[in-house]
């Protein structure tokens, strides 16, 4: 409360990271939160509990520990109030349960994260939402998708894997013509470079785990809403019962004290690795929305802040027989990048990203995707490990 109350919204992006969330008077002047472990709450007598008038009633419903974290996500979101779940995949599954029902449709762009691709053709598909994949670049063409029925328009932006932005002021405008709800997985700019709601979004979603825990050990996803989406939210949160644990938001809490000073490593380190791969013999193209070169690159430049550390490059390969072969070669010469999945963290890894289930954004033609977390390793050393990757990459 600290933050909304004193803080101003003026003070720069550090010192509002350093601050927000408690208060330290809270409980005696401790910097950082206590860590409440709950399920019993106790009340005075039987009216309070009759009632459920006082702060906390139950373990479910949020602690202060819980509620730090929920404070300093609303500072950065500019949000009415923020839900936190185990994951972030959970922070986007428990959005699209709260505000689509049988019969609804739902638009959702086709270079999304993996994992609520499936989410989309499993689980909601089995409850009766009918799902339509849209190509990122639609822009206010989405109009003409757009049925009586239509509830959601769920973006991501840049997309997963190929990094295409969204012009999301345009497809929120729409949207709310129509009467959806637009939700946006904000994962790779965090608060600090692109603010959702601020844009027309109504609900940002955030895999915590990745920036703000920052040490690739905590899994945690936020939800934030605005003011006409807020309660709605917040009772899908209730009646799932899918809460973040008091040790998992202090972790992340803690975690955003830095966050700033690291994206600005992660920015600084990515951009200039994607420039000195850009041009350079055995790469295709360079899939980084900050480059003149990307092709929404104009979007980023007027929508965003800044950019975070993970990105693409196509491996050039003369034949798709060779795609998966160089992809590997590359891959197993690396040594300081780790070959895993979760990014944000403190140190480098690679993949080759798999791009079949798209639709529309479909795979690119000269070569294997290969997906780059730049931690915040020396870039020197990081350029030498990319070299040996193409040295063997070269002799496939
Ligand atoms: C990693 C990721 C998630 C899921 O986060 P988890 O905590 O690993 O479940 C959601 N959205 C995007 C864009 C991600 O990159």
């Amino acid at each position: 409360m600290k933050d909304k109350d004193s803080l101003p919204q003026t003070a720069g992006i550090n010192t509002r990271l350093t601050h927000i969330g408690n208060d330290p008077f809270d409980y005696h002047g401790f910097v950082n939160p206590p860590v409440v472990h709950a399920s019993t709450v106790l009340f005075p007598n039987a009216a309070t509990m009759e009632k459920r008038s006082q702060k906390y009633t139950y373990g479910t419903r949020g602690t202060p520990t819980t509620d730090a974290l929920c404070d300093a996500i609303d500072a950065l979101e500019g949000s009415a109030g923020t839900i936190l779940v185990p994951s972030g995949l959970a922070a986007v599954t428990i959005p699209f349960l709260g505000f689509s029902a049988a019969g609804d449709h739902v638009l959702v762009v086709d270079s999304i994260y993996g994992p609520t691709r499936h989410f989309c053709d499993t689980m909601l598909k089995r409850l009766g939402v009918e799902v339509e994949y849209y190509d990122p670049a639609i822009g206010a063409g989405i109009e003409g998708l757009f049925r009586p029925n239509t509830k959601i328009v769920h973006t991501e932006a840049p997309g997963s894997n190929t990094f295409e932005m969204q012009d999301i002021p345009a497809i929120s405008a729409v949207a709310h013509r129509h009467g959806a709800v637009v939700m946006m997985d904000n994962t790779w700019a965090t608060p600090l470079y692109f603010r959702p709601l601020d844009h027309g979004v109504d609900i940002s979603i955030h895999a915590a785990t990745k920036y703000p825990s920052g040490h690739s050990d905590i899994l945690l996803g936020t939800v934030s809403a605005n003011a006409e989406h807020w309660e709605r939210l917040k009772e899908a949160n209730g009646a799932l019962g899918i809460c973040g644990a008091p040790d998992d938001a202090y972790q992340i809490l803690r975690g955003l004290r830095s966050m700033g000073l690291r994206l600005e490593r992660h920015y600084e380190s990515a951009l200039d690795i994607a420039e000195w791969l850009e041009g350079r013999e055995g790469v295709a193209r360079v899939l980084h929305p900050a480059l003149p070169s990307f092709p929404s690159h104009n979007i980023w430049k007027r929508d965003f802040k800044g950019a975070s550390g993970i990105f693409s490059f196509i491996l050039a390969a003369e034949s798709p027989q060779k795609f998966k072969a160089r992809a590997h070669a590359f891959l197993d010469a690396l040594r300081i990048f780790g070959l895993g999945y979760s990014w944000g963290g403190f140190e480098s890894l690679a993949l080759h990203a798999n791009l079949n289930d798209r639709k529309i954004a479909k795979a690119p033609k000269e070569g294997p995707v290969i997906r780059l977390q730049v931690g915040l390793e020396d870039v020197a050393d990081l350029k030498a490990d990319i070299e040996r990757g193409f040295a063997a990459a070269n002799a496939v």
